[in-house]
């Protein structure tokens, strides 16, 4: 194992960069624009240009470092070839081939959702775990990824682990961002919470605090519940049913050790995390009853 490695997480506004050594210790980080312009095509010639620039800056020759571990915000096969990546603007692009030949590095590609669970295992909330469920309830969307016995489940092409997909309700009238009809994000991400909120409001009369915030944000619905609010207490623990139930029926199939919880929503914090495990529970099969939760440890 060399020195050093580095890890990119390319999103549709910004890539995060993060230089580290191969203990997993981070050195430094930083964020560089995302450049979507025609298709995304200078995307990873501005990845290479940053690495290179970072490794000038310190003085490190490339034979000190690893290699580049990329999340993407997409299906991505066990070659490292993204298939079709909309926040990107990407087609079919082989990251791991192009940045290969740019850099001179080691690639190393996966979806983000499936990399930051890998992260979570190996340094994280799941740490010293093999079976692990991540979820990420994100401001957008509500990822996922599945370990088992230390293993990505990216599948097929590359979908494998997309837990924000699974349908839970059949008689949802409005569309996911993917088309489908009631997915488990158009209700447990960020965006999901707020929508149920207004639902909820345009519904009832009752007084709640949240009514009168302009701007409703899912943390907006977590602060009011802690401090009591009858609605915001009611919608929380609607948002933890639908996500505990679907969380007990993928531990069905996968019989996680533990399941981690990231994203910005998880901020929520414990009225997050304990509401998702009683439901968890009651749904739970037995031999699965004892999954332990943790909120994620690598922000
Ligand atoms: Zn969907």
């Amino acid at each position: 194992m060399k020195k050093y490695a580095f890890g990119v997480d390319i999103g549709g506004t910004t890539c995060k960069i993060g230089f580290f050594d191969t203990n997993g210790t981070l050195l430094d980080k930083w964020e560089i624009k995302t450049n979507t312009e025609n298709n995304g095509e200078s995307i990873l010639s501005d990845v290479a240009k940053a690495v290179d620039n970072k490794l000038a800056q310190e003085a490190i020759s490339k034979d000190d470092v690893q290699g580049i571990g990329i999340g993407v915000p997409g299906p991505v096969d066990s070659q490292g070839v993204v298939h079709r990546c909309v926040n990107l603007g990407w087609g079919v692009v082989n990251v791991a081939e192009e940045l290969g030949n740019l850099t001179g590095l080691k690639i190393k590609v996966g979806n983000d959702a499936n990399v930051a669970a890998l992260g979570e295992m190996w340094q994280g909330g799941a740490k010293g775990s093999k079976d692990v469920i991540m979820v990420t309830l994100g401001t957008g969307v509500g990822g996922g990824g599945i370990i088992v016995d230390g293993k990505v489940v990216a599948g097929f092409n590359g979908a494998g682990g997309e837990i924000g997909h699974i349908t839970v309700n059949n008689d949802e009238i409005e569309a996911c961002n993917c088309g489908q009809y009631g997915c488990l994000e158009q209700y447990t991400s960020a965006t999901g919470i707020v929508r149920l909120a207004k639902r909820k409001l345009a519904k009832s009369t009752e007084e709640t605090s949240i009514r009168e915030i302009p701007n409703l944000t899912a943390k907006d619905v977590f602060d009011a519940a802690k401090a009591g609010d009858a609605i915001a207490i009611g919608l929380v623990d609607e948002v933890c049913e639908i996500l505990g139930s679907t969380l007990s029926n993928i531990a069905c199939v996968v019989n996680p050790e533990i399941i981690v919880i990231g994203g910005g929503v998880s901020k929520a914090g414990d009225i997050l995390l304990d509401n998702i495990k009683k439901h968890f529970v009651e749904t739970s099969f037995m031999a699965c009853r004892e999954t332990k939760f943790a909120l994620a440890g690598l922000g």
